[in-house]
This record gives structure tokens, sequence and C-alpha cells, in this order.
């Protein structure tokens, strides 16, 4: 692994962080970041991945990207939590992979609630328990709110009715074609939501036991080559793997109507908004469609406890959301990554504690 020293703060992705912190325990094979956004609206919430990055500069512009994006998704879901995240770097054979997160979970404690955290890509409803059972600051544990990824298909989809509505001028799923890239906890359930609906599928994803599970679930799916799938023409594409899909390079191959998926992070730059809505794109920003997951985890942490009938009622927002984001892209001539972007600001600058 690359091992370099970086001036932190100089990075694009720092944006004001409250606070990242390094940890790192020989014994147990730990390295991990951890980074807070802002807390204006309330103490940090965001999951934790657990990835085999190639360089710690990489995982730690991951984070600090991952955590500013929660910041945002915090403020649009009207939840009074502020953005953080964590990533553990590790491979996921690690064979010390339980001693590696109750380590981590432990440098959690050390935050004494500033930094609530649980499920991302890489860790699964079992790590949680690991975690769990070092911690009292995570969330999405089972028998509570349980696994986030089917709330965070179900924003997604909510969101994706806001951009039929307005693209198509209905929300019918039937006779209407989808691109799935990533086939996993959000990408599968999403899949499951369309399908069901008679929507047609074509999916992707790198891993082969992710596309054999799809095709049993979906028989009618058509599976295509990852590096293909945002090239196929369908009305809506759905990120559903790691981020940065969108560039200078990949904005011109895309031949879809409507982008919204659970990825985190999908466009590569600010710039990349600009160009999908000058390509006539409608993009429904990420963090906003992804929120489902949050809503539900946060859920947790309330006062009168978790109800998934809240959790159902808030996520279902997540569709107004999205249609007045849009109507106020058109209105105004600017990409919906801007809108959201300032509208989300409004929210967590001018924001004040809220009481859970
Ligand atoms: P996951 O690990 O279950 O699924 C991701 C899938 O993407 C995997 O099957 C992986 O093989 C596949 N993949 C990775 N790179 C790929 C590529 N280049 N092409 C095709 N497939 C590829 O993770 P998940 O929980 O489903 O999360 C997916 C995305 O949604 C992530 O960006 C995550 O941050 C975001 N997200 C997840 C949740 C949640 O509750 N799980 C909530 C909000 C956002």
């Amino acid at each position: 692994m690359k091992k370099i020293l970086l001036d932190a703060s100089r990075l694009p992705e720092f944006d004001n962080h409250e606070l990242v912190a390094f940890t790192a325990d020989r014994k147990s094979g730990l390295k991990s970041f951890i980074a807070i956004h802002n807390t204006n609206l309330g103490p940090a919430t965001g999951g934790t991945r657990y990835w085999a990055y190639d360089s710690e500069e990489e995982a730690f512009r991951d984070v600090l990207r991952l955590s500013r994006a929660m910041t945002y998704k915090c403020a649009l879901a009207r939840v009074p939590y502020g953005g953080g995240k964590g990533v553990i770097i590790a491979n996921s054979h690690h064979p010390r992979r339980r001693k590696i997160l109750a380590a981590y979970a432990k440098r959690v404690n050390l935050l004494e609630g500033s930094f609530y955290t649980g499920e991302d890509v890489g860790i699964t409803p079992d790590d949680i328990s690991v975690l769990a059972r070092q911690s009292h600051f995570i969330i999405g544990r089972e028998k509570f709110a349980g696994d986030p990824s089917p709330w965070a298909a179900l924003g997604v989809f909510f969101a994706l009715q806001a951009g039929l509505e307005v693209v198509f001028g209905n929300a019918d799923i039937t006779g209407r074609t989808f691109a799935v890239k990533g086939l996993g906890k959000v990408g599968g359930a999403l899949c499951e939501l369309l399908y069901r609906r008679g929507g047609t599928l074509i999916g992707a994803d790198i891993d082969p036991d992710r596309v054999r599970s799809a095709k049993r679930r979906f028989p009618r799916i058509k599976i295509v080559e990852a590096k293909e799938i945002h090239r196929q023409r369908v009305d809506v594409y759905a990120p559903c793997a790691l981020g940065g899909d969108f560039n200078k390079k990949t904005i011109p191959q895309l031949r879809c109507q409507v982008i919204c998926g659970g990825a985190n992070n999908q466009l590569s730059s600010e710039k990349d908004g600009e160009r999908l809505h000058g390509w006539g794109i409608l993009y429904i920003p990420d963090y906003l469609a992804n929120a489902g997951g949050l809503i539900n985890v946060v859920s947790e942490l309330d006062k009168r406890g978790y109800s998934s009938r809240r959790v159902r009622k808030k996520v279902k927002d997540i569709r107004k959301t999205a249609k007045k984001i849009i109507m106020l892209s058109e209105k105004l001539n600017k990409p919906t990554s801007d809108v959201a972007d300032r509208l989300a600001e409004r929210i967590f600058k001018n924001g004040k504690r809220r009481k859970k």
C-alpha cells in the first residue's frame, strides 16, 4: 500500500470538516478513518465502509466525500443529525475481521456519542452485531431498525417515481425500462420493487455470485457487462454500486432519460451535475434518493422508539422533495444537483439542533 503524508485541509474534499480521525491498531490490524463534517443539526451519523482501498489517501478522500454527503442527506431528509462517516481499510476476507471490527467500535466509543454509525458497503448484519457488542453508538441493529438497504431502495423507488412523473407524465413502472448497476443489497432490493411492478430490468455486477442470485430472483432480467451498463438505452439508469459514475467521459455515453440510484457520490465533480443538465438528463441527487436507509436507522434513536410506520412516512416524503427540486431546477434552469445542494445548505447552515 502506498504511504503518503497529506496536508488534509488543502484537499477540496476537506470542506471545513469539524473532525477527522485516523485510527490504527497493530494487534488487530485495524486501520480506519472517521470523519465528522457538520453537527449543526445534531450528532454526526453515517455508515462505516469496509473496503480494500489501494491507499490511505484513497480511503481518506472517500471518507471526507462520504461524510460531507451525509450532512446534505440529513438536511434534506429532515432528520436532526449531522454528517459523518467511517471507513475501515481491510480486505473482506481478512482473517482477523471480527477483531478489526471490535477495535473499530472501541474507537467509535471515544467520540462519546458525537458519531453514530452502522452499515455501509462491505458491512454485513453480522458485522453490525459484532460492532454493537462493543459500542452503544451502533445503529441498524438486528431487532431494532435492522438492515437499512431495503429502506434505501424504497427511497430510491419513490424518488424515481417523481422523475418518471415529470419526464413521462405518469409514475407507472409497467412498460418502463431500468438499468441497475450493482445488484447488491440496495440494487437487489430496488430490482425487486421494479420487477414486481412490471418494470423491464437490465443489470450488471462485477461479482458473479450477485449476478447468479439476480438471475434466480428475476428470471427475465438481462445481464450486461459492468462497463456497458451505463450505455443502455433505458428510461432510468440506477447506479447502485460505488460512486464516481458520472464524468466528462461517461456522460456523453448515457442513453437514459432519468438517473436515480442508491450509490453515494455518483458525480465525479460538481461540473458533472451541470453536464447532465446540459445533456437534458434528469439527475435525481444521490443523497436525496438514497436517504431511506438513514431515515430508518436514525429512527432507532427516536425517544418514542423505533417505528417502521413513521419511517415509511418519512421515506415517502423523498418523492415530494424530489419533485420540489426538479420543479425548481426547471424553473431556474439550474442543475438539480445545484438546487439540492443550496436547499440542503440553507437547512444545515441555518439549522439549530432540534430535540429528537
Ligand atoms: P453492496 O456491497 O451490497 O452492493 C454493491 C454491489 O456493487 C456489489 O454487488 C458489488 O459487487 C457491485 N459493484 C461494485 N463495483 C461495481 C462495478 N464497477 N460495476 C458493477 N457492479 C459493481 O452495497 P450496498 O449496500 O448495496 O450499497 C450500494 C451503494 O449504495 C453504495 O454506494 C452505498 O454507499 C450506497 N448506499 C447504501 C445504503 C444501504 O443501506 N446499504 C444506503 C445508502 C446508500
